[in-house]
């Protein structure tokens, strides 16, 4: 265990979704820490729970009972703006498909957060440039997602989610629309960047094969986190 505060610190969180004899508790008092410079693997069958609970994590959904800490902040008691603050500047989502906007290059797409910051255009091609050279798409900054395979168009998505820099990247079975080969590669990139930049990543998957990358495997079983 390490004595430094944790980046993330999740406290008997419980989530139900609907009411009366149609509920479904997504989320049984789940308690999860993740420091920086660590990633986790988040490992569960579908329907196990992993998108709520990286979700409430995130800021885009509150639990019913418990608390998230991240960075310091309690991210269920922000208002929207606070919220809104914490996804722009600290947390960055990659999801499992992509979400890139089709109508933009790779290089626009990776720019969109930085566009929303108000980076100048010059600030911006440059970091875009690193960005994509980061993660082995220096030549392919000018193709649109219909032109570029799936692990590429994942490859952009994680040069997006960094481009502001973020403490904590989450990842929602990145690898799921990806073969086995692929979808190594991608975890490999993820690794290299928590390292790089010393940021905290909890990457979920169905995929137990997809774990060998991570610190640190945990375990959802309907609802509850067990060790991995
Ligand atoms: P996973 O990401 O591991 O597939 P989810 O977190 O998406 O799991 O779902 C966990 C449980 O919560 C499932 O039983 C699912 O059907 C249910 N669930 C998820 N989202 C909703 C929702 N918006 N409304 C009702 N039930 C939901
Ligand atoms: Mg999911």
């Amino acid at each position: 265990m390490t004595t430094a505060s944790p980046l993330v610190a999740v406290q008997g969180v419980r989530r139900t979704y609907g009411a009366g004899h149609t509920a479904v508790t997504a989320l049984h008092n789940a308690s999860i820490e993740v420091c920086a410079g660590e990633m986790v693997a988040l490992v569960g069958r579908s329907g196990s729970g992993k998108t709520t609970l990286l979700n409430i994590i995130g800021g885009l959904d509150r639990p019913d009972a418990g608390t998230v800490r991240v960075d310091g902040s309690e991210v269920t008691g922000l208002d929207e703006l606070e919220a809104d603050a914490l996804r722009r500047d600290t947390v960055a989502f990659v999801f499992q498909g992509f979400g890139l906007v089709p109508e933009l290059t790779a290089a626009e797409n990776v720019g969109l957060p930085l566009r929303l910051k108000d980076w100048s255009p010059e600030d911006r091609e440059h970091r875009v440039a690193l960005l994509l050279e980061l993660v082995g798409l220096g030549e392919h900054g000018a193709h649109r997602p219909d032109e570029m395979s799936g692990g590429q168009m994942q490859r952009v998505a994680i040069a997006r989610a960094l481009a502001s820099s973020p403490k904590l990247l989450i990842a929602d079975e990145p690898t799921g629309q990806l073969d086995t080969e692929t979808g190594l590669a991608v975890m490999a990139l993820i690794r290299g960047v928590v390292e790089a930049e010393g940021m905290a990543a909890i990457v979920s998957t169905h995929d137990p094969v997809m774990i060998a990358l991570a610190d640190r495997a945990v375990r959802i079983e309907d609802g509850r986190l067990v060790d991995a």
